[in-house]
């Protein structure tokens, strides 16, 4: 990167500059063939990326929220359903649940992993559902609850052996939101072995925009499954329904991923295992600084069960607006995600809920902030980004009376 002062947020103009020449020889290759829509380089992208995530099928499709609709259609989520999944996400994953029909509930976060919290859903599905004729309902709206969303937030899978088992007693769909975690890995305690993102529930959803940790020059997303009814129907639901051409089964959608962006999407995976190392290693020089420094903030927890690619760095501290703009004072570039939780936004006042009913959401929507986290950053960027915070917070613990932060270790760890 040329600039010696600023440290952007995000850098996505390095990595493309890198592979200009190939990037360009597939714009060129659809151009000389006509080949825009479907074809080679589309069946290629979908037969590589399958294989990075350790699945049987991978089903190309236009962003990362047509992925999420689509697996949830397939996965046989019915309109009037209720699919829980959590407040603390982006809102797609929300608008996927209701784009299919289905109404989202909620089940709050873990403080330390920021993903669900595999207690509060066992306390959802035993106290606010009741089993009525073999069917799950939800208590709140008596509708039948039929899936979860587990999203794997800022790269880190959410503990899906514990949410699977859940899903198995109550037989529910687990559709994974993986749109920050491609090549995120789990250990299975259940299997005795690691599992890719996309990989553990019946289907899961990526989204390739690009600024996620494999991202296309323009939308994208994808759906991985081992389920080849599911991956059959995903392509139906892209293409108007239909599995030849003009005979259509079902109504579907136009959500296809046009064939330029896969073909630049397959000279990008080739990299994205060392663009993840290299976010691993960004992550760990981040946490080493910060512990040298005894700045009291809290870094990202990583449970020993989990190998998180860290699409996003998030720290918590408590005069969050204060750091922001003491770092964008310095030039460094940060980010929420995100800063209103989904149960409290306009769009789901018809839900009806309020401030308090997802407390661990509600708290650390007001502590997080995302630094710079991409793979090219320097270990030099990451010095000043952390000796800014440590010149911020030692200004700052001299106003206010110390109260002891909250740390892993002291956490009761639950498995
Ligand atoms: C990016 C993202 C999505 C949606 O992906 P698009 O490709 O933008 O539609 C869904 N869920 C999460 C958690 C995301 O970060």
């Amino acid at each position: 990167m040329s600039q010696s002062q600023g440290i952007p947020f995000l850098d996505l103009v390095t990595p493309h500059l890198e592979f200009e020449q190939e990037l360009m020889a597939v714009f060129q290759k659809a151009l000389r063939t006509a080949s825009f829509i479907g074809g080679a380089m589309v069946e290629g992208f979908e037969q590589d990326f399958a294989s990075f995530c350790q699945t049987e099928h991978a089903v190309a499709v236009n962003s990362g929220t047509d992925a999420l609709r689509f697996a949830l259609i397939a996965g046989g989520v019915k309109p009037g359903d209720v699919v829980v999944t959590v407040p603390h996400t982006f809102i797609a994953t929300t608008e996927a649940i209701s784009q299919a029909g289905a109404q989202p509930e909620f089940v709050d976060i873990d403080e330390r992993t920021y993903n669900v919290d595999p207690i509060q859903l066992r306390f959802y599905l035993e106290n606010q559902c009741t089993e009525k004729d073999g069917q799950l309902l939800s208590k709140r709206t008596g509708r039948p609850v039929t899936a979860i969303v587990p999203v794997h937030l800022y790269g880190q899978m959410a503990d899906m052996d514990a949410i699977l088992e859940l899903a198995e007693r109550y037989h529910l769909v687990v559709i994974e939101d993986a749109c920050q975690a491609h090549g995120a890995e789990y250990f299975s305690r259940n299997h005795n072995r690691w599992f890719k993102a996309g990989s553990m529930g019946q289907a899961a959803a990526f989204s390739f925009y690009p600024g996620k940790n494999l991202g296309a020059c323009g939308e994208g997303g994808a759906i991985t499954t081992n389920n080849a009814n599911i991956a059959r129907v995903c392509k139906m639901l892209r293409d108007h329904g239909q599995a030849k051409k003009y005979y259509h089964d079902i109504e579907g959608y136009n959500g296809r991923l046009d064939s330029i962006q896969t073909g630049i999407l397959s000279v990008k995976l080739k990299h994205l295992a060392s663009w993840n190392d290299q976010r691993r290693e960004r992550a760990a020089q981040y946490k080493s600084l910060f512990e040298a420094s005894g700045v009291k903030v809290q870094t990202p927890w990583e449970p020993s069960w989990s190998r998180a690619v860290y699409h996003l760095y998030v720290i918590r501290t408590e005069d969050r607006e204060g750091l922001m703009a003491h770092l964008g004072k310095a030039g460094i570039g940060s980010g929420i995600h995100y800063p209103i939780p989904l149960h409290l936004q306009k769009a789901y006042e018809s839900l009806r809920h309020k401030a308090g009913d997802f407390p661990v959401t509600e708290k650390i929507a007001e502590e997080i902030v995302s630094l710079p986290m991409f793979p090219q950053l320097t270990k030099e960027q990451e010095e000043r980004v952390v000796e800014e915070i440590c010149k911020f917070e030692s200004v700052n613990a001299g106003k206010r009376v110390e109260t002891a932060s909250w740390s892993p270790a002291q956490a009761n760890v639950t498995a």
